[in-house]
């Protein structure tokens, strides 16, 4: 049975959007409000992969698809298995938006056009008749008995039934959530890219080479593609270790040393045995011509150069501790990170509505009763490639079920 109050939505993004969609398509008889704050609803969305909206990853395995969340990710197990990439694929299939995977599986809609979903959105909330109301900030909440009382930035009141709090990384929105008694995980910055002022590599703007890994002293280690940029380093496997080490970075207030290894195939004996091997067959040869891994040829010359090695001289000329140099190098390879700067403006926040105050099942607070949480509101961030989308359809969808109605 479903009490008078509407049940009220707090934030027009895409946890907002996608949770009230979904709570009209399990009531349909409820009258739902989305209150937004600012003139223009879904404005990540719509700037989201760089004006492509990248919707989500095509990776259907749940117990896959949590690795790609630095936070979140043993929460999120069940909720994938209620709601994944498939079923997101299968929500916009039914509504005329077919999405397709690119090489890297990231899975955009086919027009390349963030403004076929932020259409099917505005489209699919007008049809199925959730009232909008924009520039109206929520600025104080109360519960009142079995309801809540919301105080409207204009100085309107409403009151609700149930409460989806779907506020993104804002900081009001996780005072009001204080206020109430949860508990907010500090937000740092995830999703950055590293400048390394002092890097030789700078000249070479726009290398990107497809296998490196990239470590801190300690902790996590990332393989993918690296780009080199003109303020430093930058692509996947670099972004993702930021997420991943997102508090320990802050908490060094982003300078400390990166290494990257050149080689992740090889071992270092390998390695060095590939130099000891070109020096004997070959000693006519110069290292400028000969690298024994796969790289660019001028990222090649400048580590070399980098490395205070020599390339024009002839390789049996050299004595044998610049070839063990080559391969410690190449396997750990130390930069200075001065600061942090944001990929494409694509940023998310770690830190959050902390985990264990929340039931994953429903998505519904475990202190106050009718008020659930969808989207990046929560402690939950992703890497980037359409997961903290699919984290926003995930929770969005599971929280407008509001499975316990009064
Ligand atoms: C440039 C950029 C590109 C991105 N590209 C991608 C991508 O391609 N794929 C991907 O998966 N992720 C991407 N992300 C991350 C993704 O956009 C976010 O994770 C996602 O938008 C979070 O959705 P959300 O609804 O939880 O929060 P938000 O999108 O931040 O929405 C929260 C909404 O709540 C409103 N609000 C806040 N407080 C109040 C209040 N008191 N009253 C009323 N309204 C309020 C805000 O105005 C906002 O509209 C990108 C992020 C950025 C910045």
């Amino acid at each position: 049975m479903l009490g008078e109050d509407p049940i009220v939505v707090i934030g027009g993004g895409a946890a907002g959007f996608f949770a009230a969609l979904s709570c009209k398509e399990h009531h349909p008889e409820a009258r739902v409000i989305l209150v937004e704050k600012s003139k223009k609803p879904l404005a990540k969305v719509k700037i989201s992969g760089g004006g492509r909206c990248n919707v989500t990853h095509a990776c259907f395995s749940p117990r896959e698809l949590i690795s790609n969340y630095p936070r979140g990710s043993k929460e999120l197990l069940g909720p994938f298995h209620q709601f994944g990439p498939q079923e997101t694929v299968d929500w916009f299939a039914k509504r005329g938006v077919l999405l397709k995977t690119e090489e890297d599986g990231r899975m955009f809609p086919i027009t390349d056009s963030s403004e076929t979903i932020l259409n099917c959105f505005f489209g699919e909330a007008d049809k199925v008749g959730i009232e909008l109301l924009l520039q109206e900030g929520i600025d104080h909440i109360e519960k009142q008995g079995e309801r809540f009382s919301l105080s409207l930035h204009s100085g309107k009141q409403i009151q609700a039934s149930s409460l989806i709090f779907a506020t993104g990384s804002s900081f009001q929105g996780w005072e009001m959530l204080r206020s109430l008694g949860h508990t907010i995980t500090p937000p740092v910055p995830s999703l950055f890219t590293y400048p390394i002022p002092t890097s030789p590599l700078l000249s070479l703007s726009g290398i990107a080479v497809e296998d490196v890994e990239v470590s801190f002293s300690k902790g996590k280690k990332v393989r993918g593609p690296l780009l080199l940029t003109h303020w430093g380093f930058s692509g996947p496997a670099v972004l993702k270790l930021s997420a991943f080490e997102a508090r320990n970075l802050h908490a060094l207030n982003y300078h400390t040393t990166v290494f990257l290894n050149w080689a992740p195939s090889y071992k270092l004996a390998m390695l060095e045995e590939k130099l000891f091997s070109l020096k004997k067959h070959h000693p006519q040869a110069t290292l400028a011509t000969h690298c024994p891994i796969s790289l660019p040829k001028n990222l090649w010359r400048a580590l070399l150069l980098h490395w205070e090695i020599s390339f024009a001289r002839k390789v049996g000329t050299l004595p044998d501790k610049i070839f063990r140099k080559i391969a410690a190098r190449l396997i750990q390879d130390p930069y200075q990170i001065e600061g942090k700067t944001t990929y494409k403006q694509e940023f998310v926040t770690c830190g959050g509505v902390a985990l264990s105050e929340v039931d994953f099942q429903t998505m519904e607070s475990r202190l106050i009763p009718q008020l659930y949480f969808a989207g990046e509101v929560l402690d939950i961030d992703g890497v980037t490639g359409g997961f903290n989308f699919q984290n926003a359809w995930t929770t969005g969808w599971i929280a407008g079920q509001i499975k316990n109605i009064v």
